[in-house]
């Protein structure tokens, strides 16, 4: 079983993975946790190019090329080879961010963004969608209440608080039209109940 976590800045997708995992474990199944862009090394490398700070001339249409590429290579490379072995995926993101991101708040258009993943990913679709759900205004400030030394401050995390607006909107228009596969969850209740309330959506999944 594939299960994404989607969401904006700040809304816990990497805590809630971790305690995820630990339950999923704890029942005997075989988790992979992973993230996009990244994963493996080529996808590594190419996160950083994207994300790198002194690339502030990169043009969308590359951007969203570069997160299609890195999704192919990790694809075929962890996430199938995973999947085969009957392992639970969990992903830190995937398509369902550059249709929000690119797609709707970058205005490159939804179906563009998908016809270039489309060539990338074939019809590799999650089984089940987490997207928690946040105002930017509360990610944001999560996010630099948190400036601890290990979250990594790129030059995506400087975009403009009308942009996370639009990558929030962009998110609940998926929501809206695939709500089967994906699952909202209230981002800004506390930690142990957001869990909590993703463990059922899993469970639920887990039992189809
Ligand atoms: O998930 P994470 O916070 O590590 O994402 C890294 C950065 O990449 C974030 O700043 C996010 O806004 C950005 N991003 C993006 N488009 C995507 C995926 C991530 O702009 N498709
Ligand atoms: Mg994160």
């Amino acid at each position: 079983i594939f299960i994404t976590i989607e969401g904006g800045e700040g809304a816990g997708k990497t805590t809630l993975i971790e305690t995820l995992a630990h339950r999923l474990e704890a029942n005997g199944l075989m988790v992979v946790k992973t993230r996009e862009p990244g994963g493996i090394p080529i996808a590594e490398q190419i996160r950083g190019i994207i994300l790198d700070r002194a690339n502030t001339m990169m043009d969308p249409r590359t951007e969203a090329l570069l997160y299609a590429a890195a999704r192919r290579q990790h694809l075929v490379e962890k996430v199938e080879p995973a999947l085969a072995q009957g392992a639970v995926v969990i992903c830190d993101r995937f398509v369902d961010s550059s249709l929000a991101y690119q797609g709707h708040a970058r205005g490159l258009g939804l179906e563009e963004v998908r016809a270039i993943n489309a060539f990338a990913i074939h019809d590799t679709m999650p089984d089940l969608t987490l997207y928690l759900d946040i105002t930017p205004e509360a990610g944001l400030r999560r996010i630099h209440a948190s400036e601890e030394a290990s979250r990594e401050i790129n030059r995506l995390d400087l975009e403009a608080l009308s942009f996370h607006q639009l990558v929030r909107e962009g998110y609940l228009q998926l929501y809206q039209s695939e709500p089967e596969r994906i699952v909202k969850l209230d981002a800004e209740q506390p930690k142990t109940a957001l869990a909590e309330a993703a463990w059922t959506a899993i469970c639920r999944r887990l039992e189809e």
